[in-house]
């Protein structure tokens, strides 16, 4: 499978689904992650600008995902509801070119503003694709766990490695390996398993093997 991951800055991917993405690509799968932003303004003032850049290589490269595959855009953070054409027109050209088969986004009660246009967004730019909106308890009005990945612990390790990547944000009470644990247990503890990352299921179509393509006219 080709998986698309949407995170509105740098980071949020990982919180949000970093123990899945472990563990998609150690199944073999081709996981790819895009960053709208790499929050220039909300670094510590004493960072060097950019800093969020060379974080999020480091952060994916430990989860498994190759370079190559690591896009970071240039929005401003906190913009983006302005630039919402724009962000749109990126989403269908990414879909034009990786043809993802699902799809990762921050969930659609995603309250922070960035993370609510690409959510919606998202949809508009891949709804005829599977998608999967990602859990940040500390910006979501409500979430519905429709959707869960079991992780084992090798995944989780690697989530906690890949956030203690981004030392510029070491201050957030949410970028703790202990809460990360913990939610892991409490989704885990819903289906029966040690851990698991929640998301609510937005879309999910089953397309098999073997499809006949429907082109337009
Ligand atoms: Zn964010």
């Amino acid at each position: 499978m080709r998986i698309l991951i949407l995170a509105p800055h740098t980071d949020d991917g990982e919180f949000g689904c970093g123990a899945s993405i472990a563990k998609y690509i150690a199944e073999g799968h081709d996981v790819h992650y895009v960053a709208f932003s790499a929050a220039e303004k909300s670094v510590p003032s004493g960072s060097p600008g950019g800093i969020l850049r060379q974080e999020v290589v480091e952060a994916t490269a430990i989860l498994g995902i190759p370079k190559k595959n690591l896009t970071v855009l240039h929005f401003g953070v906190r913009k983006f509801p302005a630039n919402r054409q724009e962000i749109l027109e990126v989403m269908v050209r990414l879909n034009s070119q990786l043809e993802p088969d699902m799809v990762y986004l921050p969930s659609a009660a995603d309250t922070h503003q960035d993370h609510d246009t690409v959510s919606a967004e998202g949809f508009r730019a891949f709804k005829r694709t599977s998608i999967f909106g990602y859990e940040l308890p500390w910006n979501n009005l409500t979430f519905t766990t429709s959707a869960f990945v079991v992780v084992e612990e090798e995944f989780i390790e690697k989530k906690i490695q890949a956030l203690a990547c981004y030392k510029s944000q070491a201050d957030r009470q949410y970028a703790n390996p202990e809460f990360v644990r913990a939610l892991a247990r409490v989704r885990g503890i819903q289906i029966g398993a040690l851990y698991a990352e929640a998301f609510e299921a937005i879309r999910v179509i089953r397309k098999g093997s073997g499809q006949t393509r429907f082109v337009e006219t």
